[in-house]
């Protein structure tokens, strides 16, 4: 099979893989960019209807508390705006009563992004050669070499599609993932391989919901969108609206967890009466609706991920390491920040520290 070789390869092309790849651009360093899936993006996912992005992955940001976020929007010139808050909240009871209570702004503010948060990774996306970013390109096995490490494009046990060779692979995907679904050789230490399993991948185990609707019926009454439920299925909802005309959103964490989600139909019928119930009449007639599982996404979540994570951890690189093979294979991916590790804020953190290590 003949091999192709490249400076640099990164592995992933979420929020972490494609910053790096805008920063080697930058530097006009050689690089590809090795996709799983069909699309970039990751764990970002806007899904677009008559001018409003849904985001089934992240939604917000926090200028207050993420700097980087709030810079690099800023330096691409896109446009953020405040998460819709104004009014009074919902809370069902376990009974599935409903009051209204009075709202307040969630505290740092949250920001939303015009064009869903994918527009960022659209943006960052100008900047990089498109020939660089290779989707359905699932990373099998990393082998060490003398100098760099063979990459192989495939499935495990079977013959890799394609091979390239490297001197440096930057990992941006969460490390759980990569532990669990490729194969080092040699083999990583058991240390560092228990410490990526114990990673938890932020958010993996959850499922957002986002119903369209013409009219932002609920401002109309004085509610804000935001709710809370004991009941479910959605355990928290908000306004998921653009910042303007319509149509307009409400969107909401499915608070049953992964092993309970079988009927996507039941469920979903379940959340639209829930929204009538909690809402009024005119939201169980949305004019579209998405839902996206991340626990049953094979390039995100792991068996390990499908219990629910309560708590969010407290990240750092895994083992204490950023690198190993001699600096050959690099840890990015948010899950190896230091700091706002799990946030979009910790992926950018981690993409940087993966470049500027030589
Ligand atoms: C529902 C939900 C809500 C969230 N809300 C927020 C929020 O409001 N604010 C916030 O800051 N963060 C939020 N997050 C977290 C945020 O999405 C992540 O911090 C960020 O997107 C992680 O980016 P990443 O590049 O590190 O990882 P990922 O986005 O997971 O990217 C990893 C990439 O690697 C690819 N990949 C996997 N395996 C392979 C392989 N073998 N070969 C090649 N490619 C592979 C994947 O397909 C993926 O594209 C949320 C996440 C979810 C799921």
């Amino acid at each position: 099979m003949p091999t192709e070789t490249v400076d640099t390869i990164i592995i992933g092309g979420g929020l972490s893989g494609i910053y790096a790849a805008y920063l080697l651009s930058q530097r006009n360093k050689s690089f590809v960019v090795l996709e799983a899936r069909e699309r970039i993006g990751g764990r970002i996912l806007s899904r677009e209807h008559q001018g409003l992005f849904s985001d089934l992955g992240p939604s917000w940001y926090w200028p207050e508390i993420h700097p980087k976020m709030a810079h690099l929007i800023q330096a691409l010139g896109l446009k953020g705006y405040r998460q819709f808050e104004e009014g009074m909240g919902r809370i069902q009871n376990p009974s599935g009563a409903v009051h209204t209570v009075r709202g307040y702004p969630m505290q740092p503010l949250c920001w939303r992004l015009s064009g869903g948060m994918m527009a960022l990774i659209t943006k960052l996306c100008e900047d990089i050669p498109e020939n660089a970013i290779r989707l359905n390109h699932p990373v099998c096995t990393i082998e060490k070499k003398s100098a760099g490490a063979l990459v192989s494009i495939g499935e495990l046990d079977k013959e890799p599609w394609t091979q390239l060779s490297t001197n440096k692979v930057i990992l941006a995907l969460p490390p759980r993932l990569a532990a669990a679904t490729i194969l080092f050789t040699p083999d990583l230490s058991h240390n560092l391989t228990q410490a990526m399993l114990r990673m938890g991948t932020w958010m993996a185990g959850h499922a957002k919901f986002c119903a369209l609707y013409e009219e932002p019926f609920w401002r109309q009454t004085g509610l804000s969108g935001h709710g809370f439920s004991e009941r479910g299925p959605l355990g928290e909802i908000h306004d998921g609206s653009n910042n303007g005309q319509g149509p307009y959103g409400l969107t909401g964490f499915v608070g049953i967890p992964a092993v309970q989600r079988n009927h996507q139909q039941h469920l979903t019928e379940a959340i639209i009466s829930q929204l009538a119930i909690i809402y009024g009449k005119p939201a169980a007639q949305p004019t579209a609706f998405f839902y996206q599982d991340w626990a049953r996404e094979r390039f995100t979540a792991t068996q390990f991920d499908q219990p629910p994570m309560y708590q969010h951890p407290i990240y750092h690189s895994p083992a204490g390491q950023t690198s190993i093979w001699d600096s050959t294979i690099h840890f990015a991916g948010t899950e190896t920040a230091t700091q706002h590790g799990g946030y979009l804020e910790g992926a950018l953190t981690a993409a940087e520290r993966a470049i500027m290590n030589p």
